[in-house]
């Protein structure tokens, strides 16, 4: 077998490239042009800046201006949250005295972050299993046409910095699942590749929610509101005279989709915020990539310990995401290299980790209860929730809130 163990990345994106192409290359779609993402670079140090720069004034009016870009109000903040150097706690925290109206709207958009994390802990992988939405009748015309301005450019966006705001990422959704009868697993599937911020949590719902699955309701993406958004984008569009989605589109053809049946993991409230120990003294504290802030509970209640990270490489084979999401976690990794003493691997966590009583967060995704049972961790530390899991309702974000207010 191949030493699993790899150098430390060194600091800056050229080196993050080099290793990626390096010691991972195998692992990614576009093994042949192994790059970052042009807008974001990754670690503790990018996100503290990019939380500072963010003001939420403007938020509720501007979140969903698609261009210019300087008309923007998202915080373009999810890839630090979805790998942890963001807590949405901390940036539930950081807009504490802004206009009610942006505070109110932003929290509100970090409480789907919430609860699409919640949902996908309680469904696991049978999220995608009991809510197909079936296109029988319908022949997919399954690619996207990039004549048109508005598919173009922000795919273009999509796969050059890795990230999109929530307006345009309902468009190409509607337009593949909705208009093109395109399967929506796919769709999935090309976001999560490409997507800084992809998880199956938020990426998953956001198909169905936008599709319309499980649902009677679905977004409908028309010209309309790429006039309203960005409306350069038609003004420059070859298509522009006989623009194909001048009107709205069709009603799908819809069968009935049945919601995943039952609760398919434990939402155990002790389980998920006490921490576990088996009484061994651990040794080391295992990062995941859900979870690769300093403020991450492990990293912080073991602050003596070396710090370890796999590269999981079964899963990435079989993920084969974007170079651009790999760079973004050495990134990381190298920025978190410089405050704490860290051993980077290649492998399988529980071979790599074999007879090493390691502490650890947990992680809001079925993979992570999987890997564990066979690393078998001395001390697991919660989740950093910003509302702890318990039972009820959670087929609905309302359903969801209303129970636990
Ligand atoms: C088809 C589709 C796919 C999506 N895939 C993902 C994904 O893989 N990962 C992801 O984090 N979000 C996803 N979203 C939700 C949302 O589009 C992004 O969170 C948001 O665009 C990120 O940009 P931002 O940080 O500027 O968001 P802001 O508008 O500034 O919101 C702040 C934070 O709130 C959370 N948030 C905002 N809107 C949503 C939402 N609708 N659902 C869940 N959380 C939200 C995010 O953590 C975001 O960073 C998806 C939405 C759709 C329609």
């Amino acid at each position: 077998m191949n030493d699993p163990r790899l150098p430390i990345p060194d600091s800056g994106r050229p080196a993050a490239e080099q290793f990626v192409a390096r010691h991972l290359s195998h692992l990614v779609c576009d093994v042949d042009r192994v790059s970052g993402s042009v807008r974001f670079r990754g670690g503790q140090t990018a996100a503290d800046a990019a939380l500072a720069a963010f003001d939420v004034t403007g938020y509720a009016s501007r979140r969903n201006q698609v261009l210019p870009e300087s008309d923007r109000g998202a915080s373009a903040l999810s890839p630090y949250i979805r790998h942890g150097l963001l807590t949405l706690r901390q940036v539930w925290d950081h807009v504490v005295g802004g206009p009610s109206g942006d505070v109110a709207k932003f929290r509100d958009e970090l409480m789907w972050q919430e609860y699409a994390r919640h949902w996908y802990l309680h469904h696991g992988t049978a999220s995608t299993r009991g809510v197909r939405r079936e296109q029988a009748h319908v022949e997919p015309t399954a690619s996207w046409d990039r004549s048109m301005a508005c598919v173009d450019v922000t795919l273009d966006e999509l796969e050059r910095d890795g990230w999109l705001v929530n307006q345009t990422r309902m468009w190409l959704a509607s337009e593949w699942g909705v208009r093109r009868s395109g399967a929506w697993r796919e769709g999935e599937e090309h976001f999560f590749r490409h997507l800084l911020d992809g998880s199956r949590a938020a990426n998953r719902m956001g198909w169905q929610w936008t599709v319309g699955v499980g649902s009677a309701k679905h977004y409908g993406f028309s010209r309309s509101q790429v006039e309203r958004r960005a409306p350069e984008l038609c003004r420059g569009c070859e298509l522009r005279s006989r623009c194909p989605i001048a009107d709205w589109p069709d009603e799908p053809v819809r069968e009935v989709a049945e919601s995943p049946a039952g609760r398919r993991t434990s939402s155990d409230p002790v389980e998920l915020s006490s921490v576990r120990s088996t009484g061994v003294e651990p040794e080391a504290v295992w990062l995941t990539a859900e979870s690769l802030g300093d403020a991450d509970p492990a990293l912080s209640a073991h602050p003596e310990l070396p710090v370890v990270f796999v590269f999981d490489e079964p899963l990435l084979a079989r993920l084969q995401l974007s170079s651009k999401r790999l760079v973004f976690l050495v990134e990381s990794l190298a920025d978190l290299a410089t405050r704490r003493a860290l051993e980077v691997y290649r492998g399988q966590p529980h071979e790599v980790l074999a007879c090493r009583p390691v502490a650890v967060t947990f992680a809001p995704v079925p993979g992570f209860r999987r890997i564990a049972r066979r690393v078998a961790p001395a001390v697991v530390h919660p989740y950093p929730w910003l509302v702890t899991p318990s039972d009820g309702p959670i087929g609905s974000f309302s359903a969801w809130q209303r129970r636990r207010g």
